[in-house]
C-alpha cells in the first residue's frame, strides 16, 4: 500500500463526499424550480456562500468545482485569502458594507453585489483607479419592509444607475436583493418578483454602459421561488456548508 499524494488534502474524505451529496440535492431542487416555469437549469447560477466557514471548507467547495464565493466581511476575505493562494478563488461581496471597506474591496474582491450608495461607488471608484482594476457590481434593491434589510430605496434605483453609468471601474450586471423573512411565501415572492420588475422598467430607460441581465436572488430558504421569479444567481450558504455557529 502507498498513500496517494497528488490529491490536494481535504478533496476525497467523507466530508467532501457529503458536500458534493448536498450539493447535487440543491441542484436539483433548483432543476426541479427551473422545469416549473419553462426555464432551463442553465440560465441559474449557484454562488456558494462560504462566510463563517475555513479555507478547508472553501477547498472541498473548489475540489467540486467551485471558484466564485460569497461573503460578506471584507476581514474575513483578508484572512482567507492567503491561505487558499493556490485556489485561485474569486471572492464576491455580498454583506453590507461601510465606506471605510472600499480599499480592502478594490484590493480583494472579484465582484460586490451589494453597492447600495452613491458614497461607497465614489470611494471604491477612487480605490479602484489606485489599483488599476475594475469589478463587476450589482446593486442591492430593498425590497423587504424589515427595517434590518439594507439595499437602496426602490424608488432611487434609476437616478443611482444613471450615475453609476459614469464610473469606468464599476460594470454594472445587475441587481441582487434579500427577501423578506417569512413563512408566507407569497410575501416573498413578492420580494422577488419586485426586483424583476424593476429591472425591466430599468431596462427600458436603456442606460448607456449599464447591463442588467443578472439578478442574484434567492438563499438556502428561498431559493425556489426566487428561481421561480426569474433569478439568475442564487446564493446559497448553510444548505452547502452546514449550521453557522455564529451569527454572521
Ligand atoms: C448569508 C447570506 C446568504 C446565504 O444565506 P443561507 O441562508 O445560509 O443560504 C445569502 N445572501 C446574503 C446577502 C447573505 O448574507
Amino acid at each position: 500500500m502507498h498513500t496517494d499524494h497528488s490529491q490536494p488534502k481535504g478533496v476525497n474524505d467523507a466530508a467532501t463526499t457529503a458536500m458534493s451529496e448536498r450539493i447535487g440535492h440543491i441542484k436539483q431542487r433548483m432543476a426541479q424550480a427551473c422545469a416549473r416555469v419553462g426555464r432551463s437549469p442553465e440560465e441559474v447560477t449557484l454562488l456558494p456562500v462560504s462566510k463563517t466557514f475555513d479555507d478547508q471548507a472553501i477547498r472541498r467547495a473548489v475540489s467540486l468545482g467551485y471558484k466564485r464565493f460569497g461573503e460578506n466581511r471584507t476581514q474575513e476575505i483578508g484572512q482567507k485569502a492567503p491561505l487558499l493562494a493556490d485556489c485561485d478563488v474569486q471572492w464576491v461581496v455580498i454583506g453590507q458594507l461601510q465606506t471605510n471597506k472600499a480599499k480592502e474591496v478594490a484590493r480583494l474582491a472579484h465582484e460586490l453585489q451589494s453597492l447600495d450608495r452613491m458614497e461607497l461607488a465614489e470611494a471604491l471608484d477612487r480605490r479602484l483607479q489606485l489599483e488599476g482594476r475594475a469589478i463587476d457590481v450589482l446593486v442591492q434593491v430593498k425590497t423587504s419592509p424589515e427595517e434590518t434589510k439594507a439595499g437602496l430605496d426602490p424608488v432611487e434605483l434609476i437616478p443611482f444607475l444613471r450615475q453609476l453609468s459614469g464610473y469606468q471601474t464599476l460594470r454594472v450586471r445587475g441587481l441582487m436583493t434579500m427577501a423578506i423573512l417569512s413563512e408566507d411565501q407569497s410575501a416573498v415572492r413578492r420580494c422577488f418578483a419586485q426586483l424583476r420588475a424593476l429591472r425591466d422598467q430599468a431596462r427600458q430607460e436603456g442606460i448607456a454602459g449599464i447591463e442588467l441581465d443578472r439578478l442574484s436572488m434567492g438563499m438556502s430558504g428561498d431559493f425556489e421561488l426566487a428561481i421561480e421569479e426569474g433569478s439568475t444567481e442564487i446564493r446559497v450558504g448553510s444548505a452547502i456548508f452546514g449550521a453557522r455557529d455564529y451569527p454572521a
